[in-house]
């Protein structure tokens, strides 16, 4: 009975259920799009160009973890800079995600890449607040984009980020923030709470998912209490801890374990 679709077939109801699934996946990617003109592909490509992944002359293969990866979109971003910039053809990229069915669209998504079906990625189901498949001090680079704002144990999650990155490892956090400047930050609003969950409505069909979106960046703490819960799971900052990104609509934080 689950989804409604009592009445169908089996094998047809596997089907529809796949459907709704990839519609939920590719819907997520057009509405990213829609409701920020395409600018969180610009916020991505310039996210990893800052971190500069990928292994350097004379060093090792690095282990790249990148969590609440969903989709694949910065795991594969992260891979390509490496080859590209460093001629890194070797560090591997564990993706993990809480939700099978996004890690599945990930998963298929590889298959389109240099490194689908290789032993340079791999998906695995993983609350970010636990990792319980990653061991103590074996990833060399943390990403999370757009992802920490929806987990329920935020510290937890950035204690579990320091417990698994060696020593010298690098966290990195994409994720909406505070707008700096108050008359941007008045017309931001008046979008947020108009029109994405209007857009969400006419587009997809689904407002409230969008209204939830528009809450939790609201509820998402500040660039500089953020940089200080960093701190507090044990990372040292360089500078601020942060770089805004359009007035701050998104930030991107690092902090180094040492
Ligand atoms: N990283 C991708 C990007 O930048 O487009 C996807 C971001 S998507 C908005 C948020 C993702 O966070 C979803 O795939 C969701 O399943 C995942 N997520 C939410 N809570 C999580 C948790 N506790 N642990 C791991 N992933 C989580």
């Amino acid at each position: 009975t689950h989804f409604g679709f009592k009445t169908v077939p089996e094998d047809e109801k596997e089907h529809l259920v796949k459907h709704v699934f990839s519609n939920v996946a590719s819907s997520y990617d057009y509405m990213n799009d829609a409701m920020s003109l395409g600018i969180h592909r610009l916020w991505k490509d310039h996210f990893v160009s800052k971190l500069d992944p990928g292994r350097r002359a004379g060093g090792s293969p690095l282990s790249f973890l990148d969590v609440a990866g969903g989709s694949g979109d910065i795991a594969f971003r992260i891979l390509d800079h490496a080859a590209k910039i460093h001629g890194d053809h070797e560090s591997v990229m564990n993706v993990v995600d809480i939700n099978p069915e996004m890690l599945a669209e990930g998963e298929k998504r590889s298959k389109e890449t240099p490194y689908g079906n290789t032993s340079r990625i791999n998906f695995k189901v993983q609350n970010a607040e636990f990792l319980d498949a990653i061991p103590d001090n074996s990833q060399d680079i943390y990403t999370v984009s757009f992802g920490i704002r929806n987990f329920t144990n935020i510290p937890a999650a950035l204690a579990t980020a320091h417990r698994v990155l060696k020593p010298g490892g690098v966290f990195a956090c994409l994720e909406f923030s505070k707008v700096d400047n108050s008359i941007l930050d008045t017309l931001y609003q008046q979008y947020s709470f108009n029109i994405i969950p209007l857009l969400g409505q006419v587009l997809v069909g689904d407002r409230d998912s969008y209204q939830y979106l528009v809450e939790s960046i609201q509820r998402f703490p500040s660039q500089e209490q953020f940089a200080g819960m960093i701190q507090d799971a044990g990372f040292t900052l360089a500078g601020s801890g942060y770089e805004n990104l359009s007035f701050g609509i998104a930030a991107i934080h690092t902090g180094v374990k040492l």
